[in-house]
């Protein structure tokens, strides 16, 4: 199989023309972007010497420069590791030490820390501009082996320490014909990346199948929800993906009401647990909102929601993609019937390779060529996915299953609250007993007491939180995604001492 640089040299021949990309300072055409594409790995190569199966970090904004060198490393058969530029020097280093280094890239803007870190540790430290303003240099050829690592895309850190997925081309080959073939992406669409570019969901979700497809991507440098409203009207963006971070930023932003989103074909959440609220105001609105679900480890998408089943099956994370296989099981590996709850198994093209540095991650968590996903789904009789949490975020509470989403779920029903996280915390009675951070609207006059008893209405006596904390906003990762490893330190340091 061709390396997927050869998408963007095949369209530079076949649709010249045509804008591929678009940031907040410069737009290119697929031709511009495939002599770019070609000008940076010659540069790299010659120049800089990186070539097959070498490491090169990049900790950068989202920009087309970004999207470039991910398409050069692609063409050298060489390995991109994404960086995420909310860490610290500290947790940097551990991730270029772990990663095994060679070459960082940098902006302007992360030139500094890229700077401290050349002090730690040996590699070479280049930036976009240095590769741009290089003597341009004739690229020799290399042999793709679109099997080998592509890509060191590490997890959120949701449940721990970031974990380094080695992510093949042809992974990321097989993800963006999923998700073409899954929501008719075409060259007509045109999509929005308010992810980060260092996330999985940035690169797959839908920057790669869209240039696959030969449409245009838009890549702000950064999510400001005002800015990303007035390039959704002014560059008619056809899809928006987002984390439901992103969605309810951008339905409380004073222009919402005022942008023309004609050209929306869609909204779509995917990456973390979506209130039922939200989905339910932007469908009330008219505006299609779908959901699908993915993690870093299957590049990213597993399911989507279809379009005909937007209102029907609000909440479901839809079906498998079309290449994809999914085992829902019990503890003993046994699958599951419709209903009942159990983990998701994933097998496909898309499974990474494997967790860099980690065999015996990597031995846990692939069998057979099945990856573990570690949430707990449901199928309806229809072969709808429901996602019910982690396994690793499930409270057994007096020898009783708790899913922090079911009641996070009706937490939710209550128009008061803006956002809740539901966690489990020791107790010396039930073992863990769940506890609510909550995140009440403006102007409201809502209590822990009123939250109390509605939640004792709704739910088992086991499963009411025991403690109703409401705060005035809750931690997000990088992603945008709620911070529940915070929330339980801050519990166990704070809220335990006092
Ligand atoms: P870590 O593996 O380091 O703990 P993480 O699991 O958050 O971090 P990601 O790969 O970014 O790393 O996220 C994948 C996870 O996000 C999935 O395992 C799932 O729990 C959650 N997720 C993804 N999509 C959805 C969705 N639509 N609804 C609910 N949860 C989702």
């Amino acid at each position: 199989m061709k390396g997927i640089s050869h998408w963007i040299d095949q369209r530079s021949i076949i649709t010249p023309n045509r804008l591929a990309l678009i940031d907040d300072r410069r737009n290119l055409t697929y031709l511009e972007m495939s002599k770019m594409i070609n000008r940076f790995a010659g540069v790299l190569q010659s120049t800089y010497s990186i070539k097959k199966g070498d490491r090169v970090g990049v900790l950068s904004m989202n920009s087309i420069d970004f999207i470039i060198v991910l398409f050069s490393m692609a063409k050298l058969n060489a390995v991109a590791v994404p960086l995420n530029i909310r860490l610290t020097v500290d947790e940097l280093e551990y991730q270029l030490k772990d990663s095994g280094l060679q070459t960082l890239i940098v902006d302007n803007d992360n030139h500094t820390k890229g700077k401290e870190l050349l002090n730690r540790t040996l590699f070479q430290l280049l930036t976009f501009e240095t590769i741009n303003l290089a003597k341009t240099e004739q690229l020799t050829p290399t042999e793709i082996d679109s099997a080998a690592p592509y890509i060191i895309c590490y997890t959120s850190g949701t449940t721990g320490r970031p974990k380094g997925a080695v992510l093949t081309q042809e992974n990321m080959f097989w993800n963006a014909i999923n998700n073409t073939v899954g929501l008719d992406i075409t060259s007509k669409d045109k999509i929005i990346t308010l992810l980060p570019l260092f996330h999985i969901g940035g690169i797959g979700l839908f920057t790669l199948p869209v240039l696959l497809s030969g449409g245009t991507v838009v890549v702000p440098e950064r999510f400001d929800p005002e800015q990303a409203l007035e390039y959704i009207e002014k560059h008619e963006i056809t899809i928006v993906m987002g984390v439901p971070t992103i969605h309810d930023s951008l339905r409380k932003s004073p222009s919402f009401e005022t942008t023309n989103l004609t050209s929306v074909r869609f909204f779509y959440n995917g990456g973390a647990p979506c209130p039922e609220e939200l989905i339910r105001w932007y469908l009330e609105k008219g505006i299609s909102f779908g959901q699908g679900y993915g993690l870093t480890e299957t590049s990213p998408t597993v399911f989507l929601l279809s379009e005909e089943d937007y209102h029907r099956k609000v909440g479901s994370i839809g079906k498998p993609v079309m290449f994809t296989e999914i085992r829902v099981v019990d503890e003993e590996a046994k699958e599951v019937s419709p209903g009942e709850y159990g983990e998701l198994l994933v097998k496909g093209p898309t499974v990474m390779k494997e967790y860099y540095n980690l065999p015996e991650e990597t031995a846990k968590a692939i069998q057979n060529g099945w990856f573990a996903t570690g949430d707990i789904v449901r199928q309806d009789e229809e072969g709808f996915v429901f996602i019910a949490g982690r396994k690793k975020e499930m409270i057994i509470s007096g020898g009783e299953n708790i899913y922090p989403l079911e009641v996070e779920k009706v937490i939710y029903e209550l128009p008061d609250v803006d956002e809740a996280a539901v966690i489990g915390v020791p107790h010396d009675k039930w073992g863990e007993t769940p506890i609510a951070f909550i995140v009440l609207k403006k102007e409201t006059n809502f209590t822990d007491e009123k939250l109390k008893e509605y939640c004792t209405k709704k739910l088992a006596r086991y499963k009411v939180p025991s403690i109703f904390k409401i705060v005035s906003a809750l931690p997000k990762n990088a992603t945008g995604k709620i911070d529940k490893a915070t929330l339980k330190k801050f519990y166990l340091e704070e809220v335990m001492s006092l």
